[in-house]
């Protein structure tokens, strides 16, 4: 029972199984979910593979390219969002190999497709239970499947933590962001805000004073939380503004300009003021989509997988680990995407060794 559809402009592979995937994502009664999964249960089916890749962004994609061209014949699990964080923005002009500006979305379908004709396959489904203790490995899908691997890659990546204000959507992508180098370039000589008193809020700071003409910093604390020589340098820079103890109530804007400003209130004394801004940097940190893999693998204290210096490879032989999901530094699509190839070399090397 399988059959051919189209879900935002992906060819997907659907069975009985992926239907009742968007059946549960898209909200069903939950008898009705149930009743559908105990049935999908004595239907579910278990797939073979030498690596499993779990992520469909810049770093599962890659993995899934080397693999494939290494003859490791990969599955690649794509999760509740194929083609990751990239499909939800618009122009991207710092991927390397395109003069022209290219569209986030076309190019994780370009990725997909460059994928699928190497020789990945895609599996609509979401990985919600690991087993590392024995092998080979067993991940267990949203779908009831099992996916049984020699090695595993771990390309899940990283969501930006947002305030949650109605206008912060409205305006997503049209004044609001939460990646300073990805969509800085845009603000050349206008004026933004940034939201945050940790590291990346500084640094993003300091990074968009070289490009905007002014740059207000809103902190919800009168101590930022960032290292000393950030602050520093914050505190000396003429282009940066700081307000202390205000946080956003309310993003400003309009159909055709998108964001025009912000509207902060003090947290100590409760009154309102305004700032004419045209962007809206969000940096109030990112939470790795690390959750199935608590308790099975090395995290650090915020949820990263831990890898060894240098390389993809996680505490645990044979799962890799690439992209967002373990850096928290870099958080760029060229990045995740040189790790996801670091992880299959480093997957197809394990598994020659297993098999010698
Ligand atoms: P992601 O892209 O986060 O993909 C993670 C994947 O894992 C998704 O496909 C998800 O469905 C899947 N997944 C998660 N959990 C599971 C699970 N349990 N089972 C199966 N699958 C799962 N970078 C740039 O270099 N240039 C830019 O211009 C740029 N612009 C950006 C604009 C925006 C709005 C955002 C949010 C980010 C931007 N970035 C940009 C950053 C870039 O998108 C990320 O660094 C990059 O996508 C990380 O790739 P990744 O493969 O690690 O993970
Ligand atoms: P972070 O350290 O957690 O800081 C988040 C900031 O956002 C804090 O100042 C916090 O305020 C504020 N904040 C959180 N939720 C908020 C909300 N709802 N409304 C308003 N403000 C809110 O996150 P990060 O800066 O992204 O850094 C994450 C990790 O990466 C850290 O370990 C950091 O050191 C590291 N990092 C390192 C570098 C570097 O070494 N150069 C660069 C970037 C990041 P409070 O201070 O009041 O809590």
């Amino acid at each position: 029972m399988s059959k051919v559809t189209k879900d935002r402009d992906h060819t997907l592979e659907e069975t009985g199984k992926a239907l009742y995937f968007s059946a549960h994502t898209d909200g069903f009664h939950r008898g009705e979910v149930a009743r559908k999964n105990e049935r999908l249960d004595s239907m579910s089916e278990t797939h073979r593979t030498k690596v499993l890749i779990i992520g469909s962004g810049p770093a599962g994609y890659t993995a899934a390219i080397y693999a494939a061209r290494a003859n490791l014949e990969p599955i690649l699990v794509q999760g509740l969002q194929p083609g990751g964080q990239l499909t939800i923005t618009t122009e991207v002009e710092n991927y390397p190999g395109f003069a022209d500006v290219i569209q986030g979305p076309w190019l994780m379908e370009q990725m997909q497709k460059q994928a699928e004709h190497v020789g990945t396959k895609m599996h609509f489904d979401i990985i919600n239970e690991v087993n590392f203790d024995e092998r080979p490995f067993v991940c267990t899908g949203d779908s009831g499947n099992s996916y049984v691997a020699d090695a595993v890659i771990i390309a899940t990546g990283a969501q930006a933590r947002w305030l949650g204000l109605p206008g912060e959507e409205t305006y997503n992508g049209k004044g609001v962001s939460a990646c300073a180098t990805c969509d800085g370039f845009f603000y050349r000589g206008k004026e933004v805000a940034v939201i945050g008193g940790g590291n990346t809020a500084v640094e993003e700071a300091l990074y968009l004073s070289n490009i905007c003409s002014k740059v207000t910093l809103v902190h919800r604390r009168d101590e930022l939380r960032c290292e000393k020589i950030l602050e520093d340098r914050l505190l000396k820079n003429e282009k940066i503004d700081i307000q202390w103890n205000k946080v956003v109530d309310e993003v400003l804007g309009t159909d055709t300009d998108g964001v025009t400003g912000i509207k902060i209130k003090d947290t100590q004394n409760g009154t309102f003021s305004e700032i004419d801004v045209n962007g809206m940097f969000v940096a109030i940190g990112h939470d790795p989509a690390t959750k199935i893999f608590q308790g099975k693998l090395d995290l650090d204290d915020e949820n990263y997988i831990l890898a060894k210096p240098g390389t993809a490879t996680t505490n645990i032989p044979g799962v890799f680990a690439a992209g967002d999901c373990v850096d928290k530094i870099y958080r760029q699509a060229v990045t995740a995407a040189g790790l996801g190839c670091m992880a299959a070399l480093e997957a197809e090397r394990y598994i020659t060794e297993l098999n010698d």
